[in-house]
């Protein structure tokens, strides 16, 4: 016999449901987080006279920036070496949580196709 879909939706329903329901209880475990990269950065002070003009081993630094972009210009944070290491776990926190949000959309947009076809053969 045929499997129809009015045996597999249930089914197809379900599974998405624990899903979602899984990465929903990844969402409990959020820290806070931020938008933009953590960069190091080791400049050139331009001085005429310093080793750092001509010596890439000396350069000044390192310095920490947080980067992100607003309305598609970038802004640069310059971060202290102790808020770097903050900063850089919040980022990685709002990466997961992007991440997670996908895969929560993705999920959603099939149950709710299911659930709109489900609804029209009544
Ligand atoms: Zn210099």
């Amino acid at each position: 016999m045929s499997r129809s879909h009015s045996t597999s939706t249930p089914t197809a329903l379900a599974k998405r449901a624990q899903r979602f329901e899984e990465l929903k209880r990844n969402l409990d475990q959020l820290e806070y987080f931020c938008k933009g990269t953590v960069l190091k950065r080791m400049t050139k002070c331009g001085k005429a006279y310093c080793a750092c003009r001509s010596d890439p081993n000396k350069r000044h630094g390192p310095y920490f920036e947080l980067t992100y972009k607003v309305e598609g210009k970038t802004v640069n944070v310059r971060l202290s070496p102790e808020a770097a290491p903050l900063y850089r776990a919040a980022s990685a926190q709002f990466r997961k949580l992007k991440t997670t949000l996908q895969k929560l959309e993705k999920i959603s947009q099939a149950v709710l196709k299911l659930q709109a076809k489900i609804a029209q053969s009544k």
